[in-house]
């Protein structure tokens, strides 16, 4: 491609509006342009890296069996009632009408549709097992999109979903996805630690997240120095932990910073609330009551969904009665620890409104619920482990780090297809729920992510497997005729076996030209320059400041 050509509106200026280094990267580097909050677009300097990326996602799906399918973006509401899911998915889930009142979404996951397929294809178990994949944009409306293309309303997400006879069938499934991602985020350079994560709002059971350490990341990991113990704080457990004062004030400054409008907080809360229903309310002391409003797993308990449903009714309803913001607190109800962000409210308010469900203390609930009688979930599952703490496994000290989640793998067992009826018939006639796993990858997130390993001060480091180009050709003076031939024949060869080159043929200073190669990380650079006169020009790779200057006859075996 010639660059004089090409829409790439590189920035010499670090956006002000860019807070971390890929996202600045990315548009300095001419890859994306934002559209709105969390909406960006992609130019061709990016959906070229976007495109390797979900190349290398399909090779590798493909090589463990698996088979693509492209499914609508737009889905009918049905599907989500028959799951359950319609009224669990909460604001983060885009909605719409058609023009005869019909109600749709715009996809944030495809379980119910790939189940949909299946239940109406699969009869037998003689046509499984099967792995279906797509890569295609979801929609989400996040509640923080931030940090460019890491966390946006619409992205690329590869999705696939196993369907098995068994559970030894998904076990064996899930192992290849595990493979499957290994060796992708491997071919994209992107060093990453697979942890226990929660299943979350998907049900099922054994769940990993694939995570890159960073200071940029929004969640927490625990790594013990001493095994191979890694889990999302959510899921971490540690030998006997109990969240001293200090860890406590810590919890408070990540939850929720700096003191919110009620409005905020409303809103806040009427999100969680709508989505995630395991959450307590409880007594902060005698005279105010702590509405913890805030634990983001799904539990199929309505008791403690309505009372949540009444809460924030309530708050809408009651805004005035809103006594004191405190901000997140760590609560600890019953035997599973819950990150809780609280408000208190008015005694008298409560009274009127019997909303108040759980508690830590004795004496302190208005009306009880206990772990197991009115709702479920893992003991442990809130846990918040701290740093140098002992890891269950080989007592040695835990590590808490940030993570980037760039994929994720769940079991899901039998919970789409038994409130779906996918069913097949077993090899007694008998019916059976197929058995299910999901398995997800971010494409522009994975790129976010490898450029906050990648880069250096003078811009990105493409690994050579997912570079926009391989090479750049860089005539240093346009207008001498020996430096813009040579250039010319140097990338028609170069195309010509193959190479994604890209010749900078704009009438710009040599150093303009340099500052672009570096900044869009293109790996190899040929500069011909002086030296063209004895047949020379100099070789760059992107990752060394060496520079060598090698005859044209070296070009070829060089960038082989
Ligand atoms: P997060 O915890 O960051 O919100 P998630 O757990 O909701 O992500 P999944 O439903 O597991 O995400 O989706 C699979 C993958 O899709 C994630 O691992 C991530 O790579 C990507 N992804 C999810 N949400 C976004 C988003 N808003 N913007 C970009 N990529 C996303
Ligand atoms: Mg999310
Ligand atoms: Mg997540
Ligand atoms: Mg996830």
């Amino acid at each position: 491609m010639r660059m004089s050509k090409m829409l790439m509106p590189t920035l010499k200026e670090v956006p002000s509006d860019a807070e971390i280094t890929s996202h600045q990267l990315m548009l300095r580097a001419g890859m994306i342009r934002k559209m709105a909050s969390g909406v960006y677009n992609q130019l061709p300097m990016g959906i070229r890296v976007f495109n390797k990326i979900q190349n290398i996602i399909r090779e590798e799906m493909n090589a463990k069996g698996a088979q693509e399918i492209l499914c609508s973006g737009l889905i009918p509401s049905e599907l989500w009632k028959e799951s359950g899911r319609w009224d669990v998915m909460g604001p983060e889930m885009f909605r719409l009408k058609d023009r005869n009142e019909r109600s749709y979404c715009m996809g944030p996951t495809h379980e119910e549709v790939f189940t949909d397929i299946i239940r109406q294809e699969v009869t037998s178990y003689k046509q499984l097992p099967l792995n279906l994949y797509q890569i295609q944009v979801k929609y989400r409306d996040e509640r923080r999109p931030r940090f460019g293309v890491m966390r946006t309303k619409t992205f690329t997400m590869k999705d696939a979903y196993s369907f098995d006879v068994d559970q030894e069938g998904l076990d064996k499934s899930y192992q290849d996805m595990f493979e499957a991602y290994t060796n992708i985020f491997a071919r994209c350079e992107l060093e990453n630690s697979p942890v226990q994560a929660d299943s979350g709002a998907m049900g099922g059971s054994a769940s990993a997240e694939f995570m890159v350490k960073s200071e940029v990341g929004e969640d927490e990991i625990v790594f013990c120095t001493g095994c191979d113990y890694a889990a999302n704080i959510e899921k971490a457990t540690s030998v006997n932990h109990e969240p001293s004062t200090e860890e406590m004030k810590e919890m408070k400054e990540v939850h929720t910073p700096g003191v919110h409008t009620i409005k905020e907080l409303v809103e806040f809360f009427k999100e969680d609330a709508g989505k995630f229903a395991k959450t307590l309310i409880y007594y902060a002391d005698g005279k105010t009551v702590a509405v913890v409003v805030r634990g983001d797993r799904d539990v199929n308990e309505t008791k403690v969904a309505n009372a949540i449903g009444g809460a924030v009714e309530f708050e809408l309803a009651s805004e005035s009665t809103i006594k004191e913001v405190t901000g997140a607190e760590v609560g600890f109800a019953g035997p599973i620890g819950i990150k809780t962000d609280y408000i208190l409210i008015d005694q008298e308010v409560v009274d009127q409104r019997n909303v108040v469900i759980g508690a830590n203390k004795t004496e302190y609930h208005i009306e009880n619920a206990n772990y197991g009688r009115d709702f479920e979930g893992t003991v442990g599952d809130f846990r918040n482990v701290a740093e140098g703490d002992k890891c269950t496994k080989c007592g040695s000290s835990l590590e808490v780090a940030r993570g980037v989640e760039v994929g994720h793998i769940f079991k899901l067992g039998t919970k789409y297809s038994e409130s779906m009826g996918a069913t097949f018939l077993d090899n007694n006639g008998k019916s059976q729920p197929i058995v299910m796993g999901c398995y997800g990858i971010g494409v522009e997130r994975t790129a976010a992510a490898v450029i906050e390993q990648h880069h250096d001060e003078n811009g990105i480091i493409w690994p050579l497997a997912i570079a926009p180009y391989h090479v750049v050709v860089v005539p240093v003076n346009i207008k001498k005729d020996e430096h813009r031939e040579n250039a010319e024949k140097i990338y028609e060869e170069l195309k010509a076996m193959g190479v994604e080159v890209l010749l900078d043929d704009r009438d710009e200073r040599a150093g303009v030209k340099f500052k672009d190669s570096e900044l869009i990380g293109i790996p190899m650079r040929i500069t011909v320059g002086k030296d063209i006169v004895d047949g020379k020009v100099e070789f760059k790779l992107r990752n060394s400041a060496d520079k060598e200057v090698i005859g044209l006859d070296e070009i070829k075996s060089k960038i082989e």
